[in-house]
């Protein structure tokens, strides 16, 4: 395995080198430039399995209720603590409450689920949706494979 030595400044094959566990809870391999004999580190990538399962907590996360003071007031009186219900008030409410949330200058409801919720991505495909319907199918798949 080779590293870069920043004292030869070139990439050099490690010598003696051994598995370690950086500050960061990164692994990488240390050893020695066989030349210089400056020590040398190749970071290696994290951990596929650690990296899959929190990405799964986080998405899971977003389906949770969101705290009581940062729920979504909606302008016809609805308070949403979470996705499905977003899902839900988005079938229910009239394209006037839709508009009063949604024009060119803001989107509330991508607003939300970008700072509140957490989740990026169907935060951008609701700022990209322009009618209640756009928003509802957004929302609704997203939840459908958010439960998966
Ligand atoms: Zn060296």
């Amino acid at each position: 395995m080779k590293a870069y030595c920043l004292k030869c400044r070139t990439k050099r094959e490690i010598k003696n080198p051994e598995s370690v566990t950086l500050k960061n809870a990164r692994s990488a391999t240390r050893g020695i430039c066989p030349v210089c004999g400056t020590k040398m580190y190749k970071i290696g990538k994290r951990q596929a399995v650690t990296t899959s399962v929190s990405t799964k907590e986080v998405m899971k996360s977003w389906l949770a209720d969101v705290p009581a003071d940062k729920a979504f007031w909606s302008h016809d009186g609805r308070v949403l603590k979470n996705l499905e219900e977003l899902s839900t008030a988005l079938r229910e409410m009239s394209d006037e409450t839709f508009a009063y949330h949604v024009t060119p200058d803001r989107n509330d409801f991508s607003k939300w689920v970008q700072e509140v919720v957490g989740d990026y991505k169907l935060a951008a495909q609701l700022g990209m949706a322009r009618t209640r319907a756009e928003a509802l199918e957004a929302v609704a798949k997203r939840v459908a494979s958010l439960r998966q």
